[in-house]
């Protein structure tokens, strides 16, 4: 166990955010470093218990009582290569993550939880900066024996399973539409969670590894499913869910209106690089500009608004604010709905809660200048409008962050004689394999728009169902079946 009185004696603390005056006049990562002492003492409040609840609510299953314990006593490679054993990338998640584990973990029932999040952003930091994190390929005997597999998408699904396969020997491809890799690593989170050179670090190691990458092709036209599936022995898609939902009201058509991730994609191309930022395809520089839809990509639309200039942001929500702490109804140890702020709200805006859009009203010139919205009230699975509710809100940029319908039907799936279900998936058994032979799918193409840390579960499970198809057997773990979701964790 790690410090026996730790989580008695030692507040917990989580790393420093830059100044928002300071922050949002550039695109660099917001939080700061946490100091070497201070992270073990952190680490040091783990009770390493007897059933350890954190380690359930983490999909990826991490060993999170045994690398508090190392770093506690300073053992930080060893914590290292624990973290490595069951993630491919913490750099990633140490960031992004919700943190599941920080919710189930049991000293969160009486107080605060272990700062789990830091303390493995940290320890995957330190790895990078020591030089312990080096490519790992595999031996020419398990080479010899490896077969051809084709990954489709390089988010962080198709990138865990590649990298998954290529150590067990296999000669893997990744196919990427977009111009480099990363999917919504590289084009949906912008660089202020995440900064590129982060993932284009994990990508040399992939490539020395021996994955090889092909950019700017897109699986289904550039080449075919035929081709595909002729050249390779397996398939493992993971192409994302990214039809983004709608909104279907008068005045939709009007320019100054964009989907989140045009205009995420377009500010990630702009700062690509580390420089200066170029003048985005779609800026918020001097607009007001309204987003909709509460969530974290709204919170990602409202950031970046605010560092490139914005007049006014305002997020509007349909559901009502929610509770500050958890409802009777989400005891620990589930992952609760509750009112949060982001880094991104911290630094201004307004949030609304509880209204619908009914209309987009436009100038003479075809541009959105303001929307109509209206009060709601849940009732019946539904929302009714409170009558006499209905206001004008003033607006030249609408960015709409209503949450993605599912994966595209596209020339890909029809030609490899597969579908999608009612709720947009890619159907697929028990072991990641759809109904077409040596074809799995990973990541939020078989389970909806969803999680980093679930898309990197599903792409070492699917790489271990692919092995276990190509050799007959597998010494690849099996993280998750497919779908699982502990603890009622956002899926
Ligand atoms: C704006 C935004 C912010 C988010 N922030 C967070 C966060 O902070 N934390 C978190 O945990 N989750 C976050 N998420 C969710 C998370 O990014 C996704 O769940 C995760 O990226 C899914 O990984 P994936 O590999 O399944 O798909 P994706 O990351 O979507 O990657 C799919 C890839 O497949 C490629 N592709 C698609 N079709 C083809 C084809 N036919 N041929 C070749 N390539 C193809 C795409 O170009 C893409 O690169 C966010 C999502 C969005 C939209
Ligand atoms: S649940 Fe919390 S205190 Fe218990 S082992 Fe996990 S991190 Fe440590």
């Amino acid at each position: 166990m790690a410090d026996p009185t730790g989580f008695l004696t030692t507040p917990r603390r989580t790393a420093a955010r830059r100044p928002v005056d300071v922050r949002i006049r550039d695109f660099r990562e917001v939080y700061l470093p946490m100091d070497g002492p201070e992270t073990e003492r952190q680490a040091g409040r783990c009770m390493d218990c007897g059933i350890a609840f954190c380690h359930g609510g983490c999909p990826l299953g991490n060993l999170i009582p045994e690398w508090n314990d190392l770093v506690w006593r300073q053992d930080w490679q060893e914590a290292a290569d624990r973290l490595h054993a069951t993630n491919n990338f913490p750099e990633f998640t140490g960031r992004l993550c919700p943190a599941p584990c920080e919710s189930a973990c049991v000293l969160g029932i009486s107080g605060e939880p272990v700062a789990i999040k830091q303390v493995e952003a940290e320890i995957a930091d330190r790895a990078w900066q020591e030089g312990w994190v080096r490519p790992q390929p595999p031996p020419a005997r398990a080479r010899a024996a490896g077969r051809r597999v084709a990954v489709i998408g390089s988010g962080p699904a198709g990138l865990a399973a590649a990298q998954q396969l290529t150590r067990a020997g296999h000669a893997v491809t990744v196919f990427e539409q977009a111009g480099r890799p990363g999917g919504l690593l590289r084009y949906g989170i912008p660089e202020f969670k995440l900064e590129k050179w982060r993932l284009d670090r994990r990508l040399a190691q992939l490539r020395e590894e021996g994955t090889a990458f092909e950019c700017g092709v897109r699986a289904g036209a550039d080449v075919t499913a035929a081709e595909l599936t002729g050249q390779f022995d397996a398939l493992i898609l993971a192409c994302g869910a990214r039809v983004p939902r709608s909104l279907a009201v008068p005045g939709a058509g009007l320019a100054g209106i964009h989907q989140a991730m045009e205009y995420l994609t377009a500010a990630n191309l702009a700062t690509a690089g580390g420089g200066r930022p170029a003048e985005p395809a779609i800026s918020a520089r001097g607009r007001h500009v309204v987003i909709i839809g509460g969530g974290d990509t709204g919170a990602d639309c409202l950031g970046t608004a605010h560092r490139q200039g914005a007049a006014s942001v305002t997020q509007l929500e349909i559901l009502p604010r929610p509770p500050e702490r958890r409802p009777p109804g989400q005891p620990w140890p589930v992952y609760p709905v509750i009112y949060r702020v982001s880094a991104a709200h911290e630094e201004g805006g307004d949030r609304v809660y509880a209204v619908s859009t009914e209309e987009f009203v436009g100038d003479d010139a075809g541009r959105v200048r303001a929307l109509r919205l209206v009060e709601v009230e849940p009732s019946g699975g539904r929302f009714t409008a409170k009558p006499g509710t209905e206001r004008e809100l003033r607006c030249d940029l609408v960015l709409l962050a209503m949450g993605f319908t599912g994966a595209e039907e596209d020339d890909l799936l029809a030609g490899l004689g597969l579908g999608l279900d009612e709720r947009g998936r890619v159907p697929r058994d028990g072991g990641y394999a759809t109904r077409a032979p040596g074809v799995f799918v990973a990541g939020d193409m078989g389970r909806g728009q969803s999680l980093i840390v679930w898309a990197v579960a599903e792409g070492r499970s699917a790489a271990a169902a692919a092995d276990r198809y190509l050799a007959g057997l597998t010494s690849l773990p099996t993280v998750i079946p497919p779908g699982a979701a502990p603890f009622g964790l956002p899926r």
